[in-house]
């Protein structure tokens, strides 16, 4: 699971996340909805250790993800304890950020050998395993520009799912798709969230995809939450205006 315990964020003068608490229990998938500027993004990117936490403690499963016990308290993560934690988080993005120098099986074998450790026939194997579940065994020796941006998106995800993470984030992952290619590449995730104990951490903006793929639904407005609740009351008996008036402007 993940807890954000008191977590600050600042850009400057900018308060993103002030003293943030919440707690996505393990094999839980939850959706972030909430105002362009709510901080979702940056709890993802937190987590990704691509951003530094200000202040608070985010902790992933039992171990605290920035810092590292010392005496009775906390001191700042190292380099390999960062190194360590990292491997238990993936994410996709918006972009799919492929390699872009890699063909499609590159893509998929270069973290699991090189970061966990498998050896090449392991990973090559893995890599298939995936492709197929992900439809594009075929394409295993394209590049990534010879893809459309759904195959892309599929490489993305069995590439993240390759390193066999514990957390999964999703941001945003198909508003950069054509319309036709939605569907598809959400219903995937559906299936692959409904078969795996994966803790997920999804932002979107796509009602359906949320309901299909989410147990609660965590609205942010400044970044603080707003509401949470399962996403048929979220969605269908908000109880906070702002809320209400999220979901208006985004219909
Ligand atoms: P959106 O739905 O538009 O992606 P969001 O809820 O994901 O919005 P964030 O991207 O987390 O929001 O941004 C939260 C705030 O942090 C915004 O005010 C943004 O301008 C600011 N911000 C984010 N990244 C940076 C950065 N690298 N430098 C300065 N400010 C940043």
């Amino acid at each position: 699971g993940i807890r954000f315990e008191k977590v600050v964020k600042r850009f400057g003068d900018n308060i993103v996340l002030r003293e943030l608490n919440f707690t996505v229990a393990p094999g839980e998938r939850v959706t972030l909805i909430g105002p362009s500027g709510s901080g979702k993004t940056t709890i993802l990117r937190l987590l990704m250790t691509l951003e530094k936490l200000d202040d608070g403690v985010i902790w992933i499963g039992d171990r605290p993800l920035w810092h590292m016990p010392r005496g009775d308290g906390l001191a700042p993560a190292n380099e390999k304890h960062l190194h360590e934690m990292r491997k238990q988080v993936g994410m996709v993005f918006q972009q799919f950020n492929l390699f872009p120098n890699m063909n499609v099986l590159r893509n998929l074998i270069e973290g699991p050998v090189r970061v966990l450790g498998l050896s090449k026939d392991e990973a090559v194997e893995r890599a298939r395993e995936l492709l197929d579940m992900v439809g594009l065994v075929d394409k295993i020796d394209a590049h990534p520009t010879q893809l459309s941006g759904g195959q892309q998106q599929r490489v993305a995800i069995a590439r993240a799912l390759a390193m066999q993470p514990k957390v999964l984030l999703l941001d945003e992952v198909t508003s950069a798709l054509d319309p036709e290619l939605v569907v598809g590449v959400q219903d995937l995730l559906r299936d692959i969230a409904r078969a795996s104990d994966l803790t997920l951490l999804c932002v979107t903006h796509e009602m359906h995809f949320a309901k299909d793929i989410s147990d609660r639904v965590l609205m942010f407005d400044k970044g603080q939450i707003v509401e949470e609740g399962p996403p048929e009351q979220i969605f269908g008996e908000p109880t906070e205006q702002r809320t209400r008036d999220f979901l208006q402007a985004i219909l």
